[in-house]
């Protein structure tokens, strides 16, 4: 391992975004950890996309929801690459419904993965990244729901919203160690997610997109890309919205 490298954790990277984004992050020559929580084929098939082109990566299991499994993971990131200095918190999971009918178990789970897990996983990674002192960078995966609402998403929504002010405040209170703390906001992106709507959904949720597409999970990865990278620098505290042209 070569110690210049920066060393990156994606959270939920086994698949869609999240695989877009460690690929993206690969090729800018850093040392990308591809978490995952239950698929670990999928996370070392993307290990291996990457190590096949002479980049670097390796992958890691763990619960973003479980403060006992972040806390074993950073141990071992910080064993093996002396810890992390971007993190993206991708992990995310969409459980829809109406309010009305809404169950508590799920209001739950959607809080402790969307919204605990990047609380766990950036209170950890920024004790390496204060150390490690390499341009931190932490992205938030929000989603243009957070933003502008859709019924029956309310939960969802306000996960995704809750990113944003946790974002902004975070970004204030680490920014004296030039570390930076982003979001970015996708609309709608061909993935297994969004593969699980029916063909009227699919229609529906066209109509709204001005561009009339959905986006590429590499379209959202390059703005991570960007936002990891030197040249963002001076950008911390922001919403990103790629969403094309839905909400404006
Ligand atoms: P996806 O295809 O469903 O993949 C979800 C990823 O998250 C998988 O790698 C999964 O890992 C992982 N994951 C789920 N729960 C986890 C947990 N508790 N701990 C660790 N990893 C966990 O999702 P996607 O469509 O790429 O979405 C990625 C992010 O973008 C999410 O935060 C989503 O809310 C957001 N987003 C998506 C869209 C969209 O249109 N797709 C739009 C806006 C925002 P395993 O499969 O291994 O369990």
């Amino acid at each position: 391992m070569t110690q210049e490298k920066r060393i990156v954790l994606i959270t939920g990277a086994s698949r869609g975004i999240g695989r877009a984004i460690a690929i993206a992050l690969a090729h800018q020559d850093h040392h990308v950890i591809v978490n995952y929580r239950s698929q670990k084929e999928a996370a070392d098939e993307v290990v291996a996309q990457i190590t096949s082109k002479g980049l670097s990566a390796s992958s890691l299991g763990f619960d973003v929801a479980d403060n006992k499994q972040v806390e074993a993971a950073m141990e071992t990131i910080t064993r093996e690459f002396g810890g992390v200095d971007v993190l993206v918190n991708n992990a995310g999971i969409p459980l829809d419904g109406l309010l009305l009918r809404y169950k508590d178990e799920d209001f739950d789970q959607s809080i402790n993965v969307n919204l605990k897990g990047a609380y766990l996983c950036s209170k950890a990674a920024l004790k390496s990244m204060m150390k490690r002192k390499k341009d931190g960078r932490i992205v938030m995966m929000s989603s243009v729901v957070g933003q502008m609402g859709n019924a029956g998403q309310t939960v969802y929504a306000a996960t995704k919203a809750g990113l944003i002010g946790f974002a902004k405040s975070l970004a204030r209170e680490v920014a004296s160690r030039q570390i930076t703390v982003n979001v970015i906001a996708p609309g709608f992106v061909e993935t297994e997610m969004t593969g699980a709507l029916t063909d009227a959904q699919k229609e529906a949720m066209l109509n709204m997109i001005p561009l009339k597409r959905y986006a590429s999970p590499s379209e959202i990865a390059s703005v991570v890309a960007f936002l990891v990278s030197k040249d963002s620098g001076y950008i911390t505290g922001q919403t990103i919205a790629v969403n094309g042209g839905m909400y404006l």
